[in-house]
């Protein structure tokens, strides 16, 4: 596990060179983005230390950000799961992948469900401590991206990806495992949506984590052709 400071108040924890989840330092403790990959759950809590984690954010339901989610919930006394409604059909075991009206589909991408049940669930505009919720469908319906309004750090999920080139997670190139993704015009037009927010910085769910704002979203948008 690699523990990388992200701003003025992440933390970038890094499993297996690629999977990433975030903790975000709040006034009542910590705020974890995404729960990794299973098995995660010891790197997490020591990287926390003395900090509580008061709280787990999904930006969406994909294997790799909810793997140890159902261990933390075991661990962590009075720990909160929140998450986009349009998540909760998707994290059910089984999951109910049925889509919703106008939606395009499949729903792609591994999604094994938890046995968590999501404690509250987060709407565009809502605010969590410092972060902004954001939806932002396209890799998958439901996902949202958070931005810590402190320092201008977009919690991206997997909107984007950066193994790599910077890149909206539809458009990467053949051979990237993440190319799952439920519509990826509607994840081009989120992008452009993402250029409306004082965005400083961008952690996203796999890669380092890359300064900047504008400039830098204009060219994952200008790398998605086709
Ligand atoms: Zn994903």
């Amino acid at each position: 596990m690699k523990i990388s400071s992200v701003g003025e108040y992440g933390k970038q924890l890094t499993r297996l060179g690629a999977v990433n989840c975030f903790l975000v330092l709040e006034d009542d403790g910590y705020t974890l983005i995404d729960g990794n990959l299973k098995g995660t759950e010891d790197e997490i809590l020591r990287a926390a230390g003395d900090v509580p984690i008061r709280r787990i954010l999904l930006t969406h339901p994909h294997v790799d950000h909810v793997g140890s989610v159902d261990a933390l919930m075991a661990r962590v006394a009075g720990l909160k799961l929140l998450a986009s409604e349009r998540s909760i059909p998707i994290l059910q075991v089984p999951p109910d992948l049925s889509l919703r009206p106008g939606e395009v589909g499949p729903i792609r991408g591994g999604t094994p469900g938890i046995a968590t049940k999501v404690s509250q669930t987060v709407a565009e505009g809502d605010r969590l401590g410092s972060l902004l919720v954001i939806d932002t469908p396209g890799h998958i319906h439901g996902h949202q991206a958070f931005l810590d309004e402190r320092d201008g750090t977009l919690y991206a999920g997997d909107e984007f990806g950066s193994l790599g080139k910077f890149n909206i997670t539809g458009f990467m190139p053949w051979w990237f495992p993440l190319k799952a993704f439920s519509n990826r015009d509607q994840a081009k037009d989120t992008a452009r949506k993402l250029q409306g927010y004082p965005v400083q910085r961008v952690a996203c769910g796999h890669g380092r984590v890359l300064e900047g704002g504008r400039e830098l979203v204009q060219g994952a948008i200008d790398r998605a052709k086709g």
